[in-house]
């Protein structure tokens, strides 16, 4: 089978390679400490269980949870902690300090901008608005930067909101921007002073704008990248519309009866998933 690959936005984008890093030389400076990170770095399994076998590792805690035994917490005093790309709460955030960790800050820089945004939407005297997962960690640390915000998950949920006097929306950085702007449109109907200030990722944009260019030109799409994983979902959504596309996390998924009759396969990947889960897919299909 002929395989084309994605030109540019394939793989670790430059949120995920900074936390990677970051990851990769705690541990290295940590010698035998485990480093800890406060959920899942990124949404990749077989990342994450790499990062296990450098010693970095969630916490054996919540750090959510407010009443947990001295018993638990002052093993942590001076270890460690990585907050994850997603981003975490500003509760978070105090309550790793108040425990001793040391605190390292690994949430994108692009998802930290949304959540100054979000604060200084609500300290203006705005309801935000935040179009995204309710389930999806960054979505929730975002709109924990506020007071009162909200997570709208679809147009039709945005229906039913009331009036409001401002109402400003932003969105999880991997939405498609497609559902956004259908969802900004119900919304500047629902408040006397609607402000959109969403910030879809440009790499989630131009990586999904490459793989449905891609997937005109191919007989089927293989997308590489975590089931948990927002954008790699988003690009499997694009690509099922140009034509038949598989998702799988690593090679060993892939099956021959998928192939039957296809000359050429088009590569897209999220952006947490591995250069070498990429390549072992891309030679297994050329293989074959
Ligand atoms: S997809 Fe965009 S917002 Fe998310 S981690 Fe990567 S660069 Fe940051």
């Amino acid at each position: 089978m002929r395989v084309v690959r994605g030109e540019r936005f394939v793989g670790f984008c430059g949120g995920v390679k900074r936390a990677w890093k970051l990851a990769v030389e705690s541990s290295e400076s940590n010698d035998d400490e485990a480093v800890f990170i406060s959920g899942k770095l990124i949404h990749n399994t077989p990342a994450m269980q790499e990062l296990e076998t450098m010693g970095v590792r969630p916490l054996p805690v919540s750090l959510m949870d407010a009443d947990l035994p001295a018993v638990e917490t002052a093993p942590l005093a001076g270890r460690t902690v990585l907050m994850r790309a997603h981003g975490e709460s500003p509760t978070a955030f105090a309550r790793a300090q108040n425990l001793g960790l040391n605190v390292l800050d690994a949430t994108c820089p692009i998802v930290t901008v949304v959540q100054k945004i979000a604060k200084q939407l609500e300290d203006e005297g705005y309801q935000v608005i935040v179009f995204g997962h309710r389930d999806h960690p960054e979505a929730r640390a975002t709109v924990a930067h506020t007071e009162h915000g909200l997570i709208i998950e679809s147009v039709e949920e945005a229906a039913e909101l009331g009036h409001y006097p401002k109402l400003a929306s932003i969105a999880q950085t991997t939405m498609l921007t497609a559902d956004y702007v259908e969802l900004c449109k119900v919304l500047e109907n629902k408040a006397d002073v609607f402000d959109d200030r969403g910030r879809i990722c440009g790499w989630t944009q131009r990586a999904q704008g490459e793989a449905v260019e891609l997937a005109h030109t191919v007989d089927m799409m293989v997308v590489v990248g975590g089931r948990d994983s927002s954008n790699t979902h988003q690009l499997v959504r694009v690509c099922s519309e140009v034509c038949p596309t598989r998702h799988i996390v690593t090679a060993d998924e892939l099956d021959e009866a998928w192939f039957d009759g296809i000359e050429t396969v088009g590569l897209a990947a999220g952006a947490s998933t591995r250069e070498h889960d990429i390549t072992a897919v891309i030679s297994w299909l050329e293989a074959h």
